[in-house]
């Protein structure tokens, strides 16, 4: 498909199952963008999930997400418990401006249910000339380090950094080794996780992802990478006034849709905290110093090597997934 028929496609079926224009747009928007970065697992992937949060009446398919200022440099946005990407988007523009005017600022989303890839966002702010980071806890799935249940959502952590010449730097990173999308897709097409992703029930180690599903996933960098959720959730949580993953967990209807969750964002504006256009000169230094060296790369590079072959070439997904869309409709 190009780029546009999955839009469409994806637009039809979100329309066709309670979503209102402005909500289906947005959601499109996000997994298309995923799609186009050959992120499969925000994808496409995503549609029966959001249609069975629809479904069940826990999503408010018709959102209207309303935006305040909560204190000179922080914006709150409540999301009218609907889905994040219509949120995301109505509150990029009002971040960026403030951010612009006050050096920091930051955007705290709540009352939304989330399951999108956190890039989008930073790149997005990037583009506005501003570094963005954005965090965002998940629906408990990863063990604590030392334990052996689920405690820590798969917890992401954005950032972005604009450059240049053409798109901003942003990595996207969950905080356990894999995603819990990439372990769905795994269990879907029936592939073996590499070890070290999780456990199973019994708390050892497994390949086989639908023991992980029921064990849980494990932090990246052992009790660093569980400090690093435990910043997200705290961040996302009990910062924002949202639930935690556990929190999560507990009270989520278990129908496959995403769960309801907060995110923060933070824009800064290198203009105010260093010497105005310096900060370009000196990153683009710092770029080029590590790619001197052979063998490596920055974060993001392999989206963006994707989103120029996918704009040329178009995506594709597998047939059932296709069908099953089609049938939704
Ligand atoms: P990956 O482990 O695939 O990648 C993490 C980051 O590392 C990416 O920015 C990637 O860039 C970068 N990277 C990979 N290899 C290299 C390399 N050799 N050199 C330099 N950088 C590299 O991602 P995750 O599995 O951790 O996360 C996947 C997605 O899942 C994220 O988008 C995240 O937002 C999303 N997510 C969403 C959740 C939600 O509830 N909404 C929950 C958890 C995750 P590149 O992409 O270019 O390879």
């Amino acid at each position: 498909m190009t780029l546009d028929e999955a839009r469409v496609l994806a637009t039809e079926c979100l329309l066709a199952n309670g979503c209102d224009a402005a909500n289906a747009e947005a959601i499109a928007d996000s997994m298309i963008r995923a799609e186009a970065d050959v992120c499969e697992s925000h994808g496409l992937f995503r549609v029966p999930g959001y249609l069975a949060a629809l479904e069940s009446g826990k999503v408010n398919g018709k959102s209207d997400p309303k935006i305040e200022t909560s204190a000179p440099g922080i914006l709150r946005m409540d999301g009218d418990g609907g889905f994040t990407p219509l949120a995301l988007l109505r509150g990029e523009k009002p971040l960026a401006e403030l951010a612009k005017k006050t050096g920091i600022a930051a955007l705290a989303i709540v009352n939304t249910y989330h399951v999108s890839a956190l890039w989008q966002e930073v790149e997005s702010l990037a583009e506005h000339g501003l570094a963005a980071l954005a965090v965002h806890a998940s629906k408990a799935a990863v063990a604590p380090f030392g334990g052996r249940k689920p405690f820590f959502g798969t917890d992401p952590m954005a950032f972005a950094w604009p450059r240049r010449d053409g798109p901003p730097m942003a990595f996207d990173q969950a905080s356990s080794v894999r995603a819990k999308g990439e372990v769905l897709v795994a269990a879907r097409d029936g592939d073996e996780m590499e070890p070290g992703v999780g456990i199973g029930l019994d708390g050892a180690h497994t390949t086989d992802p639908n023991e992980i599903l029921k064990g849980a996933l494990l932090t990246f960098g052992g009790y660093k990478g569980a400090s690093i959720g435990l910043m997200i959730e705290l961040l996302s949580s009990s910062l924002i006034g949202e639930w935690a993953a556990y929190e999560q967990k507990e009270r989520d209807n278990n129908d496959g849709g995403p769960t309801r969750g907060g995110e923060l964002i933070v824009a800064f504006d290198p203009d105010r905290f260093g010497e105005p256009g310096g900060w370009l000169e000196h990153s683009e230094a710092l770029f080029e110093e590590l790619l001197s060296q052979e063998g490596t790369r920055l974060p993001g590079d392999r989206r963006l090597a994707n989103r120029e072959k996918t704009l040329m070439d178009g995506i594709s997904i597998p047939q059932s997934l296709y069908d099953r869309i089609v049938e939704l409709s």
